[in-house]
């Protein structure tokens, strides 16, 4: 071991102690949900796959008209190409806009452009329990003075913005849309108003919502009715769309600004034509096939009634494709998962620091893709392990993921 990282050893095995240290997993997606993982076949409820689109051949054949792999060079210099203008093209159609960039992956769409939003004097206020990479975009912009709110409290944010209505700096409002740890939603119409009223700019990451929520599947700023009121949206390829990457969309000065400022698009090797093709191919198959995102809330209300049933009702009301199934303690979600994983059904334990401490959860991401018979499956599972476990049943926090 070199000396001057042994301390590694020693932090490791501390994580080792509180069951906190993670590993990846080799996981084999397949068809219908599923997946391959240790050997052996299990229905996945882990994945934000949720339209099912991931493995679809379509997205595959999409890929062979493609001749380069890699696009060779950053945006600015000779990276972009005829997939990207098309990726672009159809994402701002798709979400209704006027234009739309592409970066390497969402995480790095939130941070370069809250960056370069914040250029400048900037008060950036955030929901507490926002994505890592929107507090990393935050704590980024080196002279923004940044501001917490409580999660979900659109008055507190309210009250701030008000206390510094006589600041003269830009100010500019985070939060995610649907809040995967929780699954609840924010109050989109009420910070809309806060905004506008008080001349914020509101940055809304519906990564957990695009393709999902909505009639046309253009997140919770279409099912609120604010997506001509929320000045920048961003994305990602990575989950309903089945690839990877990250977008912005909105005004076309909006995006010509990023192009410009955003140190994590142009700083970086272009987005892959592949993955532009395949995205591209996605976006078609979401708008021809409304029935993925409509079978979401069929097995979501399924899947809640058996929780309710149970004692296991989610605090919040859940809109989007993720249940959490908060049960306290590290060892107590670590058996579950296992216990549904010998039952075929993969369903991560998640735990601190993803979470705050006592509020370890399951965590179910649907997928459209799963069959009645899946569903039934994961159902089943949860009467055995939830009914099993109940005794030291942790009581359901009402805030319960950390910022990191
Ligand atoms: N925003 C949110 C709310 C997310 O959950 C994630 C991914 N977990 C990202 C952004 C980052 O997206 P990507 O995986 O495409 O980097």
């Amino acid at each position: 071991m070199h000396p001057a990282i042994a301390w590694i050893a020693d932090e490791l095995a501390a994580l080792d102690a509180g069951h906190l240290r993670r590993a990846v997993r080799s996981i084999t997606p397949l068809l219908g949900g599923r997946c391959h993982l240790n050997g052996r076949e299990l229905v996945n409820f882990g994945s934000n796959d949720y339209l099912g689109l991931a493995s679809d051949p379509r997205l595959i054949e999409a890929v062979a008209e493609v001749s380069n792999a890699g696009s060779g060079a950053s945006p600015l210099v000779t990276g972009y190409g005829p997939w990207h203008d098309r990726l672009e093209a159809a994402l701002a159609a798709f979400e209704g806009t006027a234009a739309a960039i592409v970066f390497p992956s969402g995480y790095a769409a939130n941070l370069g452009t809250v960056a370069a939003l914040a250029d400048g004097a900037c008060s950036i206020y955030f929901d507490r329990l926002i994505h890592a990479s929107l507090v990393d975009g935050a704590r980024s912009a080196r002279s923004a003075r940044l501001q917490v709110f409580p999660h979900n409290d659109a008055s507190a944010l309210r009250e701030l913005l008000q206390k510094d209505a006589g600041r003269l700096e830009k100010k500019l409002v985070l939060t995610d849309s649907i809040f995967s740890m929780d699954g609840d939603v924010a109050p989109l119409v009420e910070l809309c108003d806060i905004c506008d009223e008080m001349g914020a700019m509101l940055l809304v990451d519906e990564a957990h919502a695009t393709g999902v929520l909505g009639a046309g599947g253009r997140g919770v700023c279409e099912l609120l009715g604010v997506e001509h009121r929320v000045p920048i949206r961003v994305g990602t390829l990575s989950k309903a769309i089945g690839v990877q990457g990250g977008f912005v969309v909105g005004e076309r000065s909006l995006i010509d600004w990023l192009r410009n400022r955003a140190r994590t698009q142009f700083f970086s090797t272009a987005l892959s034509p592949v993955l532009c093709a395949a995205s591209v191919q996605s976006l078609e198959i979401i708008r021809e096939e409304p029935w993925r995102r409509e079978r979401i809330p069929q097995m979501r209300d399924r899947v809640l009634n058996v929780l309710h049933e149970l004692g296991f009702t989610p605090p919040h009301s859940i809109i989007g494709p993720n249940i959490p199934v908060v049960l306290g303690e590290v060892d107590r979600v670590l058996e579950a998962s296992r216990l549904l994983e010998q039952a075929g059904l993969f369903v991560p334990a998640i735990r601190p620091p993803s979470v705050k401490e006592g509020t370890a959860r399951l965590r179910i991401s649907l997928n459209a893709a799963h069959d009645d018979d899946a569903v039934q499956r994961l159902i089943d599972g949860l009467r055995r392990v939830l009914v099993a476990g109940t005794d030291g049943r942790a009581a359901h926090a009402t805030e319960s993921s950390t910022l990191t």
